[in-house]
């Protein structure tokens, strides 16, 4: 069976702005779902708004093509593209009511009166803004505001809704109420949402799929917990998520080649100042790559999620030692109660270069013998530590 042709494609897309050297967006290539929720994930400047703009019509592509079910739209203005817009501001317009500014996509296809109310109303009761209808944006808070933009970016039943940093200017309870919103208006409509954010958290908790965008091009697209437990490297084990990493050399050819079981390898790698090796996993493509050049001269990093380590030695911190575990002595920095967990900075010896790591430690009693100073051994088991 053929695959579903996309709803959106982007071929091969760059952006170059006039007088720019690097290009804001490279030979983008991704394929949009219909009914998909996609997140466009990344630093700022890495091309977020840019790819937003140019599939909205706001932005002329320098090269590629962009196709709306199969068609290219490049030569489509704005309006004909039929997508719903909305911004980190709100640009509602001010002299006008909330059920003047929802109204004000419909009047622009030349929408009939009667049905202009009956499809008002009923945007502003989807985003639960029935009884605001006629007040003005400025008589109402930032997150009403940002429902009404979201009313009328859905008020013509676009097939496509595009928002670029939507919740930004909210503050943090606001915020996550809005994505529940957002999550549930997608649920009811089935509409297809193509969401900027450099939230790694909002694009996790928003998103069937998430896109890392890094100077321009797409690092990693996935799902979620893709991206969270199968990184493609130290940006998007970086981005996404907590991360702490290493760099050092391989140890020697033939660490290479043990095999993790589910795919992997485990390679052995050597940490500049530190004693003996550490093991971690690398994908099948670095194996082969350290299996043609000669491998101690190739520089990799070796990067753990904060969760994954164990604090094993110590003034009375507990933890069996383990043979699986890599074993890395350390001194603690700092022990920070969090509520739900407990942050444990700690240097780890030898690598002098490295800031220090996060450990994560479950609540519950403060941690015993772990003050500022102390020397602990931390522990980790190969399969949670990427080598990249
Ligand atoms: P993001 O939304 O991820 O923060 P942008 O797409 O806004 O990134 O920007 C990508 C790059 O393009 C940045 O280097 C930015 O400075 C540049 N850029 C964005 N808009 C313009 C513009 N109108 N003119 C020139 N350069 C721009
Ligand atoms: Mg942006």
């Amino acid at each position: 069976m053929p695959a579903p042709q996309p709803l959106i494609e982007f071929a091969g897309v760059s952006k170059v702005y006039p007088g720019a050297g690097e290009p804001a967006v490279d030979r983008l290539d991704l394929a949009i779902a219909e009914g998909e929720f996609i997140s466009l994930l990344g630093p700022s400047g890495s091309g977020k708004t840019t790819t937003l703009m140019m599939l909205a019509g706001f932005e002329p592509v320098s090269a590629g093509t962009i196709r709306l079910r199969g068609q290219p739209i490049e030569a489509l203005p704005p309006h004909r593209r039929n997508l719903g817009v909305v911004f980190q501001s709100y640009s509602l317009f001010p002299h006008m009511s909330v059920a003047g500014n929802v109204a004000f996509p419909l009047q622009m296809r030349r929408v009939g009166a009667g049905e202009i109310d009956l499809k008002v109303k009923q945007a502003l009761a989807r985003v639960r803004l029935e009884t605001f209808a006629s007040r003005r944006p400025s008589q109402l808070s930032g997150g009403q505001q940002q429902r009404v933009a979201l009313a009328r970016a859905l008020v013509f039943e676009p097939s496509v809704v595009l928002m670029d940093e939507p919740l930004a200017a909210l503050d943090k309870k606001l915020r996550e109420e809005m994505q529940l919103e957002i999550r549930r208006l997608h649920r009811e409509l089935g509409v297809t949402m193509v969401y900027v954010t450099h939230d790694q958290v909002e694009a996790m908790s928003l998103s069937d799929r998430v896109a890392v965008f890094n100077r321009g091009r797409i690092e990693q697209l996935g799902a979620p917990a893709e991206l969270y437990d199968r990184p493609v490297g130290a940006f998007v084990a970086g981005f996404v998520g907590d991360n702490n990493a290493v760099s050092g050399r391989v140890a020697g050819r033939e660490g290479v080649n043990t095999a993790t079981g589910d795919g992997g390898r485990i390679v052995r790698i050597s940490v500049m100042g530190r004693e003996g090796t550490v093991a971690g996993r690398c994908s099948d493509a670095l194996a082969a790559e350290l299996n043609l050049t000669p491998a101690p001269a190739h520089p990799v990093s070796l990067n753990v999620r904060p969760e994954r380590l164990r604090v094993l030695g110590g003034g009375g911190a507990g933890g069996e030692p383990d043979g699986h575990l890599n074993h890395w002595p350390a001194t603690v920095v700092d022990l920070i109660h969090q509520g739900d967990h407990w942050r444990l900075i700690a240097q780890v010896a030898g690598a002098s270069h490295a800031v220090p790591w996060l450990v994560k430690l479950p609540a519950g009693a403060p941690p015993a013998g772990l003050a500022p100073g102390t020397a602990v051994m931390l522990g980790f088991a190969p399969e949670d530590a990427w080598v990249f």
